[in-house]
């Protein structure tokens, strides 16, 4: 079994991120070899190498794989960056981008998958990674300022607060709604500046914070 999802892992990296553009050597090899499978739930798993996302409970996905090279790519990783991943979900992405970085710390607001995420992620060795349980929708100030900023979820717009927390030279990756649809861009700090650098249509969850649950539940 292993072995059959070895060769769907090949192909994944082959034809939804090489042949797609996706073109740093160290996102393919570290998603060559993160267990893509391990993160979806076992009814799911024979359709892990998929090009789509999957449902892994509580009305949440993990990203398809091209979206989860795609921001990994663009967040310009060498290697000795601390970088700050809001929304945990399944654990795939911090799973990859453990293998990026010096150091990742990740927060998702839903504890049960929070819990789960970092079982698997302890089981697979990943000690580079800290998964934490929480809102993050202003980001992490305490344990920053963080070199890169990914968030997994859709914002309805700029968070201040994160793009703050970038050191110099820091990235930010977010996806941003625009009415019906979602764009994915990416700022970069320059001291005192803020440059929106590119964005790509894209799809994820929302972004909620504990406010809008509250709003939610009255
Ligand atoms: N990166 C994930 C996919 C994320 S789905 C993976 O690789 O599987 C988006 C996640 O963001 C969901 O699990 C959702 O619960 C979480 N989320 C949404 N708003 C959040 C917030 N304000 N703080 C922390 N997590 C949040």
């Amino acid at each position: 079994m292993n072995r059959a999802y070895a060769v769907a892992r090949r192909r994944m990296v082959e034809e939804q991120l090489r042949r797609a553009g996706v073109t740093d050597q160290r996102v393919l090899a570290a998603m060559g070899e993160v267990p893509r499978h391990r993160f979806v739930p076992r009814m799911l798993q024979h359709r892990a190498y998929e090009p789509c996302a999957l449902p892994i409970g509580f009305g949440q996905t993990i990203s398809k794989p091209f979206t989860v090279g795609l921001m990994s790519a663009l967040l310009e990783l060498r290697g000795d960056e601390r970088v700050l991943e809001v929304g945990t979900g399944s654990g795939y992405q911090a799973a990859v981008l453990g293998r990026l970085c010096d150091q990742v710390v990740t927060i998702e607001r839903i504890a049960p998958l929070a819990a789960r995420a970092a079982s698997l992620l302890g089981d697979l060795g990943a000690a580079n990674v800290e998964v934490v349980p929480g809102d993050a929708t202003f980001g992490c100030v305490e344990r920053g300022p963080w070199d890169g900023i990914l968030v997994t979820a859709c914002a309805p717009g700029l968070p201040e607060a994160m793009a703050g927390q970038l050191r110099d030279g820091g990235r930010l990756l977010i996806p941003i709604a625009h009415g019906g649809e979602q764009l994915l861009y990416r700022y970069l700090r320059r001291g005192e500046e803020l440059a929106v650098e590119q964005s790509v249509p894209c799809q994820f969850v929302p972004l909620l914070s504990g406010l809008a649950d509250a709003r939610a539940g009255a």
